[in-house]
């Protein structure tokens, strides 16, 4: 599908808005720490072997920082010029990666190959075309090309990422992307090793809260049970709209009617996804998976 699109960007942000004060009080510090540990994953997941590099915008201030805990895992750090046409919306792209290897990752950001750049960011060949063919068709953000269809499963689920909340760290080629999930899997199974396991599963468990996105002239709406995000996104002159049905629901969620504030009766309220993972397993009772 190829939307109409309008002539015009809106500056980038992402505003989050709490479905009421109990969500907004149970809800907030934990959103807030997990986009910091999912930012310091991207870095990590490159020094333990995950994928060959990590290519992040920093913020102002962020790159010595970054530079600093690069260093100390014994990677590098390099700026790069912005490429709209690998990762669109990047204002200080900066490269994170050992400095033996990453040649290829940098020869294909300076060339515009997506897909070889996205090869690099750990993504499968079917994710790394799937991702170049929608930046060819003029999409900048790719959220809702990727996002269409059936639920999959929580980890490439990258409706929040806005917000930081992500275990796939590109847009998959659709939402039940086998090799995307198993890289989801790893990762979220990295942080969980990392000593952050309360967290990891956390995020597991909120990538897989019901949501509803839809996207209208340059303003994508997110909600979710406990929060609604706003971000900006392609302009176009047609409501793009998807729901992600959910297999989890979080406690303190707002209390708004129908979807997504209303648990279905079949909804586990307080299951994480480790939970329903062995709910889909029944076998495999001894915690390998
Ligand atoms: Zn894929």
């Amino acid at each position: 599908m190829s939307p109409h699109r309008l002539d015009f960007a809106l500056p980038r942000f992402a505003r989050c808005c709490w479905a009421s004060e109990p969500a907004r009080l149970r809800w907030q510090p934990t959103v807030v720490r997990l986009a910091e540990r999912t930012r310091e994953m991207e870095w990590r997941s490159v020094a333990a072997g995950l994928r060959a590099v990590a290519i992040l915008d920093a913020a102002p201030g962020e790159a010595s920082t970054l530079r600093q805990a690069a260093t100390e895992a014994g990677l590098v750090l390099r700026h790069l010029s912005p490429r709209p046409g690998v990762l669109p919306g990047f204002q200080n792209p900066v490269i994170i990666g050992h400095a033996d290897t990453w040649l290829s990752a940098i020869h294909a950001w300076e060339t515009d190959d997506a897909a070889a750049a996205l090869a690099a960011l750990g993504a499968a060949p079917c994710c790394a075309s799937a991702q170049a063919e929608r930046l060819q068709a003029g999409w900048r953000d790719t959220t809702f090309p990727a996002m269409q269809g059936d639920d999959g499963p929580a980890g490439p689920n990258r409706l929040a990422a806005p917000l930081g909340l992500y275990a796939l760290p590109f847009s998959p080629c659709g939402p039940g992307c086998a090799a995307a999930a198993r890289l989801a899997d790893d990762w979220l199974a990295m942080g969980r090793a990392l000593g952050w396991r309360e967290d990891f599963e956390t995020l597991e468990t909120l990538l897989d809260w019901p949501m509803g996105y839809s996207a209208l002239h340059g303003i994508a709406e997110l909600r979710t049970p406990v929060f609604k995000l706003t971000s900006n996104t392609d302009a176009t002159a047609d409501k793009l709209a998807l729901r992600r049905a959910g297999r989890t629901f979080p406690e303190d969620a707002g209390s708004g009617l129908g979807f997504p504030y209303v648990p279905p009766a079949r909804r586990r309220v307080t299951g994480t996804a480790a939970w329903q993972r062995g709910l889909d397993n029944p076998l495999d009772q001894d915690g390998r998976s």
